[in-house]
Order: C-alpha cells, then structure tokens, then sequence
C-alpha cells in the first residue's frame, strides 16, 4: 500500500474555501462591518432547531440570541439551555415586534416547509435578514413572492443548504474544475430513509407540501446541479408507491427521476422515504469520477476518487454554515455554490416538473 499515500489528496477546508468577495455591497452600505457577530433568533424549536442551536455555540462569527416558538415551555427551557435573554423571545403571534428588537439581526426559520412562506413574508417585512430551512417553499409562486419580498426588504434571503459549504464536497467541486474528471458524462444520486412514525407532519400533505422528494430527494436534485455544475433542461420520473395508506395522495413514497443536463449529461436519482442506506453521489467523468459517500448527511461526509480518497476537514456542518452566512450577510462573502432564494426555487421548479412528470410519464422540459 506504499502507493496508498500518493493518492490521498492534502487538500484541507481552507483551500477550497477562499472567500470570494463581492465588487460591491447589495444590501449593506454601512462600513466597518468586519467584526459583526450574526445575532440570531430561530424560529421552530424542533429536532433540527436545537441540532442547529447546538451547533451554534461553537460559532466564530454567528450567536444564538432569540427564539420564536409557540410553545412556552420550551421557550424557557432554551432561555436557559442556551443563555437566551425572555426578551428576545417571541411566539407565533406577536415575532413581527422583532423589528423593534435591535438585538437580533437575523430569524433562521425552522418550521414545516408549508410555513416557511409565510414566516419568510412576516421576517422580511420586520426588517430582520432571513434564513430558510429547505425546502425554501412548497411551490416556485411561493418562492418567487419570497424573494420579491426580501429584495424589497433589503434583507437577504438564505437557505440552510449546508452541504454548500462542506470541505469534502468543495474540494470535490474543485477538483472538477480542474479537469481532474475531464468530461463530465453522468450523476448518480441516492437519497432516502426509512421515515417511521406515519402520524408526523412530512406525511402531512399540507405541512410538507409533498413526500419525500420535498423532503430528501432536494438534496439529489440539488446536488446534481452542484456535483456536475450545470442547469438541467429535463426531466423524467417514476414513482412507486408500496404503502397507499401511509403515503397518501401527494405524498410521493419513492421517486426515481432522470435529469437531462445540456450537452447529453445525464443525472439518474432516487428519492425514498422507505428504504434505509441511501445517502450516495457519484460524478462520472471521461477520465476520472468521484464518489461521496455519505453525500448528505450530517457527517463525516466521506469523498473518493478515481486516483483515492480525498482528504478535507470533519466539520460540524451547521457551525460552518452559520459562520459563513455570516461572512455573506455582513462581510460579501460569495459562497462557491450559492445559497439565496433564486438557488432554492431552481430546485423548486426542477421537483415540480419531476412530479409533473412522475403524474403523466412525459418527459417534462425545463426552460431555464
Ligand atoms: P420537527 O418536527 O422536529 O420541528 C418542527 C418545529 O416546528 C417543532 O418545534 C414544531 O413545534 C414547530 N411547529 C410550528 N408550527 C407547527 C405546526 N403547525 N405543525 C407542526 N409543527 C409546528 O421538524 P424538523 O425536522 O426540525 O424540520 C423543520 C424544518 O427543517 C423542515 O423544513 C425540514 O425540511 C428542515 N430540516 C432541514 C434539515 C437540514 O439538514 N438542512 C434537517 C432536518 C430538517
């Protein structure tokens, strides 16, 4: 295994993560905003809102300073847990008085996908920076009336997607650009779980918005997008539905869907809500391919290529990811692969026609 050691790549999370700075400032005309600390307030105190919470003590450049939820006694135990001052929490009812709060500058919402647009609406018209779990939206209207909004606001519109800043996929990324592939041929992505208890609001057509495309199968939609760099022109998609009585109507169990990309590269995915072990990419190239696995999931995300393993940082992914909305929100940051709104509703559009497609096994054309 002498060989061994040639093929592992020294590549740490620094190199692939260079910041990138904008030419000019959008939203901030203010100088001096260097040493800002993105005071957050999340909304949705759930089992992702506290893994985020969690992650953001050990934040560099993001604190967690509010809580929005409509629970009381979990609202105290936060206060405590995570040092939150009573004043900076709110419920459902009365979070618009945020925008009297100069204490948070940021709500990072955490709800049901089928509340976020409203919330998106009521945060940027309090005037605070907002930051959206995925799905951003449950329909690319929705979506669009998000971004509109926030653009009016002046206040940016992020979305949790926290593979975008992490080092294994980044440098995979890299790599790419280098050619390391050559010509980039198929995307292979495989993301599902067994989802269990089937009283819970993602098998809620009206909280979810739909089934486990909405849900998982975003982050073989997304990455497909990311792991080749391209926009898709079509789709094509099947569903297998085993358990009627689960997965009701409109929520979509398994989901298989092809996505055609320009220049004949092809993207073969599987979304699931019942199978486990599903949590794989895989970029081929006419040289070379690169393989993560995990893909998707919190970590250690693990990447290979044709040549080795690649070696990155471990991370905690939320903390990265909070740190560097930080350097997009006060300091222009230009995150490698984007973050914004407009990313969130290209994957929105891409599961509406996959479902459009899935409904009358037509091969549904993207137009751009
Ligand atoms: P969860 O059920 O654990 O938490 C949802 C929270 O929203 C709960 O605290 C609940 O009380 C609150 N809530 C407010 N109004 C509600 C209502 N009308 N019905 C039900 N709950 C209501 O869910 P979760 O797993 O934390 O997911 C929340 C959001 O985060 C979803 O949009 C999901 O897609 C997203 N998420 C993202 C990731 C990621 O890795 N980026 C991971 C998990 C979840």
């Amino acid at each position: 295994m002498n060989s061994r050691r040639n093929f592992i790549y020294k590549i740490t999370a620094a190199s692939a993560m260079l910041p990138f700075i904008k030419p000019s400032n959008y939203f901030m005309s203010k100088t001096n905003m260097d040493d800002r600390i993105l005071r957050v307030a999340i909304m949705g105190l759930g089992s992702y809102g506290t893994r985020v919470a969690d992650a953001m003590q050990s934040c560099k450049k993001a604190k967690l300073v509010g809580a929005i939820s409509g629970t009381p006694s979990k609202l105290l135990v936060w206060q405590s847990k995570y040092h939150i001052p009573a004043a900076n929490c709110y419920d459902y009812e009365n979070y618009d008085n945020i925008k009297n709060n100069p204490d948070i500058d940021a709500v990072y919402i955490i709800t049901p996908n089928a509340l976020h647009h409203d919330a998106v609406m009521r945060v940027a018209k309090a005037g605070k920076q907002v930051i959206c779990e995925k799905p951003m939206a449950v329909s690319a209207t929705e979506a669009d009336e998000m971004i509109n909004a926030c653009k009016e606001a002046k206040v940016n519109l992020l979305v949790g997607y926290r593979m975008h800043f992490e080092p294994h996929t980044l440098e995979v990324i890299r790599l790419r650009d280098t050619g390391a592939f050559g010509k980039i041929t198929f995307f292979q992505g495989l993301t599902g779980f067994d989802i269990g208890d089937p009283n819970q609001w993602r098998l809620d057509k009206k909280l979810s918005g739909g089934g486990s495309m909405m849900d998982i199968g975003i982050y073989s939609v997304n990455g497909s997008r990311y792991m080749t760099g391209l926009e898709p022109v079509w789709v094509t998609a099947q569903e297998t539905k085993n358990d009627p009585e689960k997965f009701k109507e409109g929520i979509d169990e398994t989901m298989q869907f092809q996505i055609g990309f320009p220049k004949g590269i092809v993207a073969s995915c599987l979304s699931t809500y019942s199978m486990n072990n599903l949590d794989r990419f895989f970029l081929d190239g006419k040289d070379g391919f690169a393989e993560l696995h995990p893909a998707a999931g919190y970590g250690p995300i693990r990447a290979k290529t044709n040549k080795g393993e690649v070696t990155a940082s471990d991370v905690t992914q939320q903390t990265l990811q909070m740190d560097e909305m930080s350097d997009i929100i006060f300091r222009n940051k230009v995150p490698i692969i984007p973050v914004d709104g407009e990313e969130a509703l290209k994957d929105l559009k891409i599961i509406a026609a996959i479902y459009e497609a899935a409904k009358t096994g037509k091969k549904v054309e993207l137009n751009g």
